[in-house]
C-alpha cells in the first residue's frame, strides 16, 4: 500500500553530495544518513521539491529495490525518521502537509539596488556604531578582532563625528574606544549625546583618573563604561596594589589568552563585583588554547542548536556583524576593520550602509565559501567571526561526518 512520509515543519533536510542530514532543533534530534542508496535519493529528492510541501509518496511493495540491502536501508532510514518524531508515515490518502522551514524573508539587495536603498529605511539595520578616538596610547592589535584601544597619530574630529551620529536613527547605540587618558574628547561627547544609548571603552592605560560625573544629559544610566583587559593588563595589574581601576566600570571584559591568563583574570575578579564581567578569549597564535576551549566538537555543534530562528539568521546574514559600523581615528567607516573601508564621516550613514549592503564585506558574511559550503553542519555552526579570519581556523575541531 502506498504510504506518504511527512517531515515535521521544524525539521531541517541538508544535503551534500551523497550525505544528508535532518536536524529539528525544537526536539534536539537529528539523523544522519547516505543517500548513495538510489531510493533514499529519490525519496529526499521528492522531500526536497517544493510542490510536495515536505512529503514523498513511497511504496515499499511495489518497488523495485536493486538489492535487499537498499530495502533494508531504505526502511531502516523512514523507520529512524519516525521513530525520531523528525517526521511521520501516513497513508498517501491521507491530507497531511507541510511547510519546510524558510527563512523569513528579507528585502532583497538587488531589489533594493533598483529602487534605490534609502526607500528600505535601510538607516533602520545600524544597532551599533563604534568610534575609535585615537590620540596617544599604546599601539596594539587587539582591535582586529575587539573594541579595544590603541594609539595613532590620528585623532577623531570631534564635529565630523557629531555630525555623522546626529543623522542615526535615535536607537542606535554609540560606543566611543578610548585611548587616551583623560582625553578631554569624552566629556564633550556625553554632553551633546543626551537620549541615546552610549558606551565608552577604556584599557587601563585610558581609564579616567577621576570618577565620572555623569550630570550632563540627566539620562541617568544612559552611559555604560566598560573596562576591558588584554593578556597584558591582565599580568600588570595583578602585580598593582590599587583596586581603583575596579571600582567605578559597569562591566569588565578579561581578553584571555591561555588558561595561566584565565586564572590571573579570576584572581582580579575578586576586586571587582561578581556578575558584571566577562572572559573573552582572543587570538594570539594559540591554537592549543583554542582548541581546548572554543573551536567546537561535532556533538557540540549538533546538540547546541535548539533554535530554528538562528539557523535561519546563519542562512541569511552574519550574527557577529550584521547591523554594526566602526570608525577609526582617521574618520574611515567599516564593517570589518580588516577588510577595506566603506566610506568616511563625509558620507551620510545611509551611504555607508548602501555600500555595505551592495559590497558585502561583513553583514551577510556567511558560510558560503571553502569547506563550509561543502559541510552538513553549514547552517548549524555560528556565523563566521573575526578569530576565524585571523586565525586561518575554521570554528569547528575534528569534524568529519559533515563533511
Ligand atoms: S566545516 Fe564549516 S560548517 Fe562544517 S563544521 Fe566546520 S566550521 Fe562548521
Amino acid at each position: 500500500m502506498e504510504k506518504k512520509l511527512v517531515l515535521s515543519s521544524d525539521s531541517f533536510l541538508w544535503r551534500k553530495g551523497k550525505r544528508g542530514l535532518i536536524f529539528n532543533p525544537k526536539l534536539g534530534a537529528h539523523l544522519r544518513f547516505s543517500t548513495m542508496n538510489p531510493a533514499m535519493d529519490e525519496l529526499c529528492s521528492l522531500l526536497e521539491d517544493p510542490i510536495n510541501l515536505y512529503t514523498a509518496k513511497f511504496n515499499l511493495y511495489t518497488a523495485k529495490f536493486d538489492s535487499d540491502e537498499i530495502e533494508d536501508e531504505f526502511r531502516a532510514f523512514v523507520t529512524s525518521v519516525e521513530g525520531l518524531r523528525l517526521g511521520k508515515v501516513v497513508q498517501s490518502e491521507e491530507k497531511i502537509l507541510a511547510l519546510p522551514p524558510t527563512p523569513f524573508v528579507i528585502n532583497h539587495v538587488e531589489r533594493m539596488k533598483e529602487r534605490g536603498m534609502e526607500q528600505f529605511g535601510i538607516q533602520d539595520y545600524l544597532s551599533i556604531l563604534t568610534l575609535y578616538l585615537g590620540g596617544a596610547g599604546e599601539k596594539n592589535e587587539w582591535y582586529r578582532q575587539i573594541d579595544y584601544p590603541f594609539g595613532s597619530k590620528e585623532k577623531l574630529d570631534v564635529s565630523k563625528a557629531l555630525l555623522f551620529i546626529g543623522q542615526l536613527n535615535r536607537n542606535t547605540t554609540v560606543c566611543f574606544v578610548v585611548a587616551e587618558a583623560d582625553d578631554g574628547r569624552v566629556s564633550e561627547f556625553i554632553s551633546h549625546l543626551d537620549r541615546r544609548s552610549v558606551s565608552f571603552v577604556f584599557n587601563p592605560e585610558s581609564y579616567p583618573k577621576s570618577p565620572f560625573s555623569c550630570s550632563g544629559c540627566g539620562q541617568k544610566g544612559q552611559c555604560k563604561f566598560i573596562l576591558r583587559l588584554s593578556p597584558e593588563d591582565i599580568d600588570r595589574e595583578l602585580n598593582r596594589e590599587s583596586d581603583f581601576l575596579f571600582e567605578h566600570p559597569d562591566h569588565i571584559d578579561f581578553l584571555v589568552d591561555s588558561p595561566g591568563i584565565l586564572q590571573k583574570a579570576e584572581a582580579l575578579l575578586d576586586r571587582f563585583r561578581p556578575g558584571n564581567h566577562a572572559f573573552i578569549p582572543v587570538w594570539n597564535d594559540n591554537p592549543l588554547f583554542f582548541a581546548e576551549n572554543v573551536r567546537l566538537r561535532e556533538e557540540e555543534i549538533l546538540s547546541s542548536n535548539r533554535n530554528k530562528r538562528k539557523i535561519h539568521l546563519h542562512q541569511l546574514l552574519n550574527i557577529n556583524y550584521w547591523g554594526q559600523l566602526t570608525v577609526m581615528p582617521d574618520g574611515q567607516v567599516y564593517s570589518d576593520v580588516n577588510k577595506s573601508p566603506l566610506g568616511s564621516l563625509d558620507d551620510s550613514p545611509v551611504e555607508i550602509i548602501a555600500n555595505e549592503l551592495a559590497l558585502n564585506r561583513a553583514w551577510r558574511r556567511i558560510r558560503e565559501q571553502d569547506k563550509c559550503a561543502e559541510c552538513l553542519y553549514q547552517w548549524l555552526c555560528p556565523s563566521p567571526s573575526a578569530f576565524e579570519q585571523l586565525s586561518g581556523m575554521s570554528v569547528c575541531n575534528d569534524v568529519t561526518s559533515g563533511l
